[in-house]
C-alpha cells in the first residue's frame, strides 16, 4: 500500500528531549521531539499537535507567520502519523497553560517537520476513558499499548522486575536460566508438549514450573538462586489463568521457613514501594487451620474481621447438627439490611449448601442470652449485619467441618464484598500480607480416588508427622507456605525433601509405584544420593503481584501480549493449525480432522 503522504527519512536526526520532559526552564531552546501525533487542531493559520511519546505530550504549534513551509505540511497530519519536529520552546500565555499536562506551561513553536511514517485510522483512539471491546484491544494490541494506561502498567512491571532484581542480587543470588524444553514437573496441571523432530514419537515438555531444576541447583551447591521466569501450564478455562505466566521463582540452602519469609518481606517492601504503597512488617503468620477456622478459606482477606465458631454455645439447642460447626459471620456497618437483601445471602449460603440464620432479631427473641453471647464473642454492634450458618443437609462425605467452614468464608466474603462501599475495608489502596503456614501434605483427590499432594511431592513433612506419612497421611503438615495479599495468594512455597528415603516414602503414600518413581523422577533421586543439602524455596506469581499494585482487575491488563480465556492469541492467531509436511516431519498423523479455527469459527 502506498503511504498517503511523502514520507521523510530519519536520515541524522536525533532527539534532543522527549515529549514528557520540557519545562518553562528549557525555554528558548531549539528542541528536537520524535513522537506520534496524539491530536491535531486546525486553526487555520495555527495548527495544534499534541505530541506524544513514550515518556508523555508536549503541545506543538504550527503558525503559517512563523514557518510556511511547516505549516503547510503540519495540514498532512492525521492522528498517529510519526513525526520528527523542530522549533523553539516558548513558555505559553498564561491564559493557555494546560493544568493537567506537565509540560503544560510550554509548547513548542515548529520551524520544521518530518513525517517518518503515515498511520491508518486507528481501530480505537488513544484516550483511556474510551471504553473498548476486549477482543479489539488484544487483536490490535500494538495499538492498545500506546494508550496511557497499559503503558503505566507495563512501565510498573518493568520496573517491579528490576526491583526484584536489584534487591536479590544485592543478598547474593545468582540469577540463572532453566530449560523449556524439558521433563514434566508436576505442579497439578496438564503439560504443554512439544514434539521432537529429530527423535520422532519423543516429546518435550515445557516446564509447569522449574521446581526440579532449581532443587538441582542446590544439590549442586549454588545455595541462593532465583529466576523470573515463564511457567506453561495447560488448564482447563478458567478466569483470568494464562497458559503461559511469569513467577519470581526462589531457592536457598540451609533454610528453614523463616529464613524464606525474611529474604520475601524485604523484596515485597520494595516492590510495593515501587508502586507507590507503603506496607508493615513482619507479615502476620497464620496456620491453615486457623485461617480455616476464623476465616473459612486459605487465603484470608486480614482486611476485614474474622468469623467465630458458635457451636459450643448452642449445642443445646436444634441449631447444631451432626456436631458440624455454627459460625457467626459479623459484617461491620452495613446499617439497616433489607429482608430482601437478607434473602439474598441466605440464597447464596443456600447454594454452598448453607442452612443461614439471617433475621438475628428473630433468633435473639428465641435465644436472646445465646445471640448476647454471640454479639460480645464476634464484637457485633446495631450497626453491623450478624449472620448465622451452618450446614443445611446430610453431613458432606468427606472433611465434614471443613466443608462447612470453606463455604461459610464464601458466604463472609461475599457479604463483605456486598457491603464494601459502606464499611469500606475492602480498600484497595491498603496492602494487607501474610504466610499461612503448615498446609496439610495431603488432599485427596475423588478424581484420582488417590491422595495427591497439596503443593507438589517434592515438600517435606513436618518432622513429627514422618512416621504418619504411610499410616495416616489426612493428619500430616507439609512445611509449606502460601503469601497472601488482601486475599489472593501471590506466592506459594515449601522446605523440600532433601533425603532419598523420605522423597521415596512420599512417592509411596502418593501412590506412585517405585518403577513409576523410578521412571518419573530417578534422576531427581538420584541427585539426592550426592550431597543434596536442606533446601526450600518459593514462587510468587509476578502477573497477579502487579495487577493488585496496578489496580487492575485482570492480568490482562499488565501481560503485553495475553491470550483470552480460551488461549487464543488473536492478534497472531495462535493456536493455529500448520502444514502437513511439518507434521509429517515430526512423525505426526492427527487423529481427526482440523476443525475450523475457533477464532475464526
Ligand atoms: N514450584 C512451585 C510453584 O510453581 C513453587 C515452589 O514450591 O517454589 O508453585
Amino acid at each position: 500500500m502506498q503511504p498517503k503522504v511523502p514520507l521523510d527519512f530519519l536520515g541524522d536526526l536525533r532527539r534532543t528531549h522527549t515529549c514528557g520532559e520540557l519545562r518553562v526552564c528549557h525555554s528558548g531552546q531549539r528542541v528536537t521531539l520524535f513522537g506520534w501525533v496524539h491530536r491535531r487542531r486546525d486553526l487555520g493559520g495555527v495548527i495544534f499537535i499534541d505530541l506524544r511519546d513514550r515518556d508523555g505530550i508536549t503541545q506543538v504549534v504550527f503558525r503559517a507567520d512563523v514557518d510556511p513551509a511547516a505549516h503547510e505540511k503540519a495540514q498532512l497530519l492525521r492522528p498517529e502519523y510519526v513525526v520528527a519536529v523542530e522549533g523553539l520552546l516558548a513558555q505559553r500565555a498564561p491564559e493557555t497553560v494546560n493544568p493537567n499536562l506537565p509540560t503544560g506551561e510550554v509548547e513548542v513553536i515548529a520551524d520544521k517537520l518530518w513525517i517518518l511514517n503515515d498511520s491508518r485510522t486507528p481501530p480505537f483512539p488513544m484516550e483511556d476513558r474510551v471504553q473498548v471491546n476486549e477482543e479489539v484491544r488484544l487483536k490490535y494490541r500494538y495499538v492498545d499499548l500506546r494508550r496511557p494506561r497499559m503503558m503505566r502498567n507495563i512501565t510498573l512491571r518493568s520496573r517491579i522486575s528490576f526491583a526484584i532484581r536489584e534487591h536479590l542480587y544485592k543478598q547474593g543470588f545468582l540469577e540463572i536460566e532453566t530449560p523449556f524444553l524439558t521433563r514434566s514437573t508436576p505442579e497439578g496441571a496438564r503439560d504443554f508438549l512439544v514434539p521432537s523432530r529429530i527423535q520422532p514419537g519423543y516429546f518435550y515438555a515445557l516446564p509447569q514450573s522449574p521446581q526440579l531444576f532449581k532443587q538441582l541447583l542446590m544439590v549442586a551447591g549454588y545455595e541462593r538462586y532465583f529466576q523470573i521466569v515463564r511457567c506453561f501450564r495447560d488448564e482447563d478455562l478458567r478466569a483470568d489463568r494464562q497458559p503461559e505466566f511469569t513467577q519470581l521463582d526462589l531457592e536457598m540452602s540451609f533454610v528453614r521457613p523463616e529464613d524464606i519469609f525474611d529474604v520475601i518481606e524485604p523484596v515485597m517492601e520494595r516492590v510495593c514501594e515501587v508502586a507507590g504503597f507503603k506496607i508493615s512488617r513482619p507479615f502476620p503468620r497464620m496456620t491453615y487451620d486457623e485461617a480455616l477456622h476464623t476465616y473459612g478459606t486459605d487465603k484470608p482477606d486480614l482486611r476485614l474481621p474474622p468469623f467465630r465458631e458458635v457451636t459450643d454455645l448452642f449445642t443445646e439447642t436444634g441449631l447444631v447438627r451432626d456436631g458440624l460447626p455454627l459460625v457467626a459471620i459479623r459484617t461491620p456497618k452495613t446499617g439497616p439490611v433489607s429482608r430482601k437483601e437478607r434473602a439474598e445471602l441466605a440464597e447464596f449460603g443456600r447454594q454452598r449448601g448453607l442452612k443461614v440464620y439471617d433475621d438475628i432479631n428473630a433468633l435473639a427473641k428465641k435465644y436472646p442470652a445465646l445471640i448476647e453471647q454471640v454479639r460480645e464473642r464476634v464484637g457485633a454492634t446495631q450497626d453491623d449485619l450478624l449472620l448465622l450458618a451452618t450446614w443445611e443437609g446430610d453431613p458432606p462425605p468427606r472433611r465434614p467441618e471443613e466443608t462447612v467452614l470453606l463455604a461459610c468464608g464464601q458466604l463472609h466474603l461475599h457479604a463483605a464484598q456486598k457491603y464494601k462501599d459502606r464499611h469500606g475495608l475492602l480498600d484497595p489502596n491498603r496492602l494487607v500480607l501474610l504466610w499461612v503456614v503448615d498446609f496439610p501434605m495431603f488432599e485427596w483427590s475423588e478424581e484420582e480416588n488417590r491422595w495427591v499432594a497439596a503443593h507438589h511431592p517434592f515438600t517435606s513433612v513436618r518432622e513429627e508427622d514422618l512416621d504418619k506419612l504411610l499410616t495416616d497421611p489426612a493428619s500430616c503438615r507439609a512445611k509449606s507456605y502460601d503469601l497472601v495479599l488482601n486475599g489472593v495468594e501471590i506466592g506459594s512455597g515449601s522446605i523440600r525433601i532433601h533425603r532419598r528415603d523420605v522423597q521415596a516414602k512420599v512417592f509411596e503414600a502418593l501412590g506412585f509405584s517405585e518403577e513409576e518413581a523410578r521412571q518419573r523422577f530417578g534422576f531427581l533421586l538420584e541427585a539426592l544420593e550426592y550431597g543434596a543439602p536442606p533446601h526450600g524455596g518459593i514462587a510468587l506469581g509476578l502477573d497477579r503481584l502487579v495487577m493488585i499494585l496496578a489496580g487492575e482487575n485482570s492480568i490482562r491488563e499488565v501481560i503485553p501480549f495475553p491470550k483470552t480465556a480460551k488461549g487464543t492469541d488473536l492478534m497472531c492467531d495462535a493456536p493455529a493449525p500448520v502444514p502437513e509436511h511439518q507434521l509429517r516431519e515430526l512423525g505426526i498423523a492427527l487423529r481427526q480432522p482440523v476443525p475450523t479455527h475457533p477464532a475464526s469459527g
